[in-house]
């Protein structure tokens, strides 16, 4: 289980980085530009993190739960923005998941588990909700998509691929959408035409965590 969180991890630093010039830049235009950065230094944070090993726990769910702790607590201090403190809460309560699932539940299970916690987390901080043209626009279908694969008993791979391909359709949904969160909500309906960077962010997270499943 580590090992598929660290592999994820570590292809999210690698696409982040790759990709910080265009979060950047849909940042640019609907906010102040620093999401690509902001982001960019946060995984580069939590690549060193992984660089020091594994961490100090027993059993597996437990060491899932200690490497989500430490990657949103380096968050919320690299980050910086709103989406560091989102971003690192959502780490910290799927962190709370996996400490409290049921050993014998299922990865799956306890993913999408440690997803409904992390969009309650981010829901709680933000006061915010689907349809605000946010990350959660892309978190939340995301979330409802992989539990209803997961409810017809599909594979851990059927259900991270749902959840990817419903955080890309919901990311590209806040395009048409009027901002009433975060500093997008300043720009009202100019903040329409423009894809939110949270939500694209959360989309290459997630798609990164189906491309780690489907490969290994
Ligand atoms: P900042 O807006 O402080 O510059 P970032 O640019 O790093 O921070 O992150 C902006 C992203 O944070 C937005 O695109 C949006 O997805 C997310 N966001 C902002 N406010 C909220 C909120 N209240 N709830 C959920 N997500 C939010
Ligand atoms: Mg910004």
């Amino acid at each position: 289980m580590i090992e598929t969180i660290d592999a994820w991890l570590r292809l999210s630093a690698i696409r982040i980085h790759e990709r910080a010039p265009e979060l950047t830049a849909l940042d640019q235009a609907i906010g102040d530009g620093d999401h690509g950065t902001n982001m960019d230094r946060g995984f580069a944070a939590i690549a060193a993190v992984l660089d020091q090993g594994p961490p100090d726990a027993d059993g597996e769910l437990a060491l899932a739960a200690a490497r989500l702790r430490t990657v949103g607590r380096t968050l919320i201090s690299t980050v910086g923005g709103a989406a560091g403190p989102l971003y690192g809460t959502a780490f910290l309560r799927a962190a709370g998941a996996f400490a409290t699932a049921a050993p014998d539940g299922g990865s799956a299970a306890v993913l999408l588990d440690a997803l409904d916690a992390a969009v309650a987390g981010i829901q709680g901080l933000g006061k915010s909700t689907s349809g605000e043209k946010t990350m959660l626009d892309a978190l939340m279908p995301a979330a409802a998509a992989g539990r209803e694969r997961l409810v017809a008993g599909d594979d851990t791979r059927a259900v991270v691929d749902a959840i990817a391909d419903a955080a890309a359709a919901g990311a590209a949904s806040t395009i048409p959408m009027i901002a009433t969160k975060g500093r997008a909500s300043y720009l009202g309906e100019r903040s329409v035409g423009h894809e939110d960077p949270g939500a694209a962010s959360s989309a290459l997270l997630l798609r990164a965590l189906a491309d780690v499943v489907a490969g290994g």
